[in-house]
């Protein structure tokens, strides 16, 4: 029996009235986070300097994805190109959490720069999932979720989603994970996969936990140009569901996997069972949102991915023939086969020529999706649906997938992300979530009904 095994309120009530011995927790955290890791690979690195725990936090241990940058530590985002690379700096949402007295407890595994969805394009082994290892962690924050999910101990998981990396391991891992409004949230220190599209987020057991991680790492930045002039707050939810009117898009029920739609629609009548009413809407532009979606990513990252050249960070080799040499050199083994093709793909999407024809067309596409989005929350309070179209997956199923039946799993989750709407996903099956999408900078309102349904699941 761990005694530790304990909810992140808990550990706040106890640590304040002085009933935790620090130093015996953080030892047996520690060795258990070790031990999951070297079963599960959950880690990229364990933080071994512990610290004197403080208020607010009491060193609550807090795990940061590796594409986050963290000061001492290595920040690879899941590739062999940024191998030893130690950032002299921290995230600001890092080192919010360390103001607050969180302790960095280590790196999450996850996928090469975010790209994929089962954390399988991982240079630092391919995380399984806490509750059936032949089963994938989702992706890319893999790690983030699995460890969440395997070492019980009170814990919150810093992450990040570009297209669905915060909703797609929570669902699988069955865990809770909120996507934040695009901006509420710092990218400063964030090794970014695609500008316009990636935020950072929080994983978690219960929403308290996410709540209380997001009055941490919220709000205005001056070092991210497109931080929102947001003031940081105490978040507060109001988990009753009288008057909360949910809108279901028929597209997203489309192609489920069976034992996801009667999940998902067993959650939608518990909540209309307990004061909230839902209507069947329509969201007609949902088709055209991978296609977008994959277009504006690509493009995005392939020129992000340009300073990956062995010179300034990570991964180098020995200076030998002209730059082009040097760099073909370094990226051939430090590029993993996901991220080459992300490279070609990005870079054919913005040749000269082809750029009206694509980008500025998937460009023009991601306005009708928000458009689509802001005429359903001009009527309703937040969108239900699930979180991915089939439960996780196992690892036998998703080598017999193509790179396309790859991206088509993300089907669910692209159109919040592309819109930059919150969203969160709570358990509600076997490596299944319920997906509560709102309106921007209506986080309390998805958390408030995310809570209001844990707490009926119980
Ligand atoms: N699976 C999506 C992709 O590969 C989303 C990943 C993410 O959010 N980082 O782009």
């Amino acid at each position: 029996m761990n005694k530790y095994d304990l909810s992140v309120t808990e550990f706040l009530r106890q640590s304040h009235s002085g009933n935790i011995d620090y130093n015996d927790f953080i030892i047996n955290y520690l060795e258990a986070l070790k031990e999951f890791d070297k079963k599960l690979r959950l880690m990229q690195c364990i933080n071994e300097k512990t610290i004197r725990p403080s208020s607010d936090l009491y060193g609550l241990p807090v795990t940061v994805k590796d594409n986050i940058c963290t000061a001492g530590m290595q920040s690879s985002a899941g590739s062999k190109i940024l191998q030893g690379y130690v950032p002299p700096f921290d995230a600001t949402s890092v080192a919010r959490i360390k103001d607050a007295g969180g302790f960095i407890a280590g790196k999450s595994n996850q996928d090469e720069f975010g790209f994929g969805t089962f954390s399988t394009n991982s240079a630092y082994g391919i995380p399984k999932n806490p509750h059936d290892p032949e089963r994938s962690c989702g992706g890319s924050s893999g790690g983030a979720a699995g460890v969440i999910a395997a070492v019980p101990f009170p814990q919150i998981a810093l992450c990040e989603s570009t297209g669905g990396s915060i909703s797609s391991p929570a669902a699988f891992c069955n865990v809770t994970g909120l996507t934040p409004t695009y901006g509420l949230v710092s990218r400063y220190g964030l090794i970014d996969y695609a500008n316009s599209l990636d935020k950072i987020g929080l994983i978690a057991k219960r929403v308290e936990d996410i709540v209380l991680g997001l009055s941490i790492i919220a709000g205005h930045d001056k070092r991210d140009s497109t931080s929102l002039n947001v003031q940081q707050k105490q978040y507060k939810i109001n988990s009753s569901l009288r008057g909360v009117r949910i809108a279901v898009p028929k597209e997203y029920f489309e192609n489920l996997d069976e034992s996801v739609e009667k999940s998902v629609w067993a959650a939608i009548k518990l909540l209309e069972s307990n004061g909230a009413s839902y209507q069947e809407v329509s969201l007609p532009t949902t088709k055209y949102a991978l296609a977008s979606y994959y277009i504006i990513a690509t493009s995005e990252a392939s020129t992000n991915l340009a300073k990956m050249c062995g010179m300034r960070y990570g991964l180098h080799k020995p200076l030998e023939g002209n730059f082009n040499q040097y760099f073909s050199a370094v990226r051939t083994e430090g590029f993993g086969e996901e991220a080459k093709r992300r490279i070609i793909l990005g870079t054919f999407a913005r040749m000269s020529g082809y750029r009206e024809q694509y980008y500025m067309k998937a460009m023009r596409v991601r306005t009708l999706i928000t458009q689509d989005f802001k005429k359903i929350f001009a009527k309703h309070d937040v969108i239900a649906a699930p979180t991915m179209p089939t439960p996780a997956p196992r690892f036998a199923e998703i080598e017999k997938m193509s790179a396309l039946q790859n991206y088509q799993m993300d089907v669910l989750t692209v159109p919040p992300n592309h819109s930059g709407i919150p969203h969160i996903s709570v358990p509600c099956g076997d490596f299944i979530g319920l997906h509560l999408l709102g309106d921007h900078l209506q986080e309390e309102k998805i958390l408030g009904v995310a809570a209001a349904y844990e707490g009926l699941r119980k």
